[in-house]
């Protein structure tokens, strides 16, 4: 930038047009780190302020979760009182009652039942979306034994809708938390047996897979349309046909098991024709690939 000097000639001294481009390029520079630094803190300053607005929207989302999940949890005790009546009628007061009283008093213990177990549900999908169930410890499982446990819980249903349920696959154990594992379990096979036709029958099949642990629920029921397929893990989503063919349904079971799904870091696929079944896959991962994400 600056001219050669020369011992050979002399004079007065200029201020050559290099020296004055270095300036102004030294200039220039400075006024746009001057700029860029204060954007920067301009920027970071709004970052802070982002992150803190988005810890309170957090906390009040939070906040009305528990609050609705509190006034869910309240609506238990009125229907628990309600059946607690009706339960009363029935052994002291049934053969007293007059035949069009028995019929509304039995009306008013299925929707009652129903509503029950929505609030039930709704309160088991907030627990698992605030994430209080993670507290609870995994443990080793066997797979068979749990399912049987389940089986024998919805034994009741099952012979109300005449299907038999069967559990065939390896003896085969997973590390994960028992209770939303079952929690899992008891909704697919509780809808694989209410959407079962009368007679049917529901296949449960466990195996080792180098994915992971794959449990697979088959049933031969009124099975699933293909535009209906994609929100059926929506919550409160139920199908017209569904509705129609289950009136007890809530539309809540498959939003919890894919919370589930999400918790214990599983996939969970579908596979259905309308009219000839519906088949759930679940693949958990063992405890590396979970390691692993
Ligand atoms: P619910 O069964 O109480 O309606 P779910 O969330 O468990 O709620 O299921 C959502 C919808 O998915 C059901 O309404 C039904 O349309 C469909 N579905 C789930 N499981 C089955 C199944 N095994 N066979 C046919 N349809 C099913």
């Amino acid at each position: 930038l600056v001219p050669r000097s020369s011992i050979l000639t002399s004079g007065p001294t200029t201020v050559a047009p290099g020296v004055i481009q270095a300036v102004f390029t030294v200039f220039v520079m400075f006024v746009v780190w001057y700029l860029t630094s204060s954007i920067s803190d301009a920027v970071r300053l709004r970052d802070f302020e982002l992150d803190g607005a988005n810890a309170r929207l957090r906390q009040a989302d939070e906040d009305k979760n528990q609050q609705m999940l509190r006034t869910t949890h309240d609506l238990k005790a009125p229907f628990s009182g309600i059946e607690g009546n009706i339960h009363v009628l029935r052994h002291l007061h049934w053969d007293s009652l007059p035949e069009e009283v028995q019929a509304i008093i039995e009306k008013i213990e299925m929707r009652s039942g129903t509503l029950r177990s929505r609030i039930g549900e709704i309160l088991t999908l907030g627990r698992l979306r605030s994430g209080s169930t993670s507290e609870v410890s995994e443990m080793l499982i066997v797979l068979k034994t749990l399912l049987c446990d389940v089986i024998e819980e919805l034994a009741g249903l099952a012979t109300e809708q005449g299907v038999t349920v069967a559990v065939a696959g390896d003896d085969i154990s997973a590390r994960c938390d028992p209770g939303q594992l079952k929690i899992l379990f008891m909704n697919l096979i509780s809808n694989a047996i209410s959407y079962s036709k009368p007679g049917g029958r529901v296949e449960v099949d466990v195996r080792d897979r180098d994915e992971g642990c794959l449990l697979v629920v088959t049933d031969h029921g009124i099975g699933i349309s293909p535009e209906a397929v994609p929100p059926i893990f929506e919550d409160f989503y139920r199908s017209q046909e569904a509705a129609k063919f289950n009136p007890k349904s809530t539309g809540l079971g498959l939003a919890i098991v894919r919370q589930i799904g999400q918790n214990l870091n599983a996939t969970i696929k579908v596979q259905s024709e309308v009219g000839k079944g519906t088949s759930f896959t679940v693949c958990l991962p063992t405890p590396t690939q979970a390691g692993a994400g």
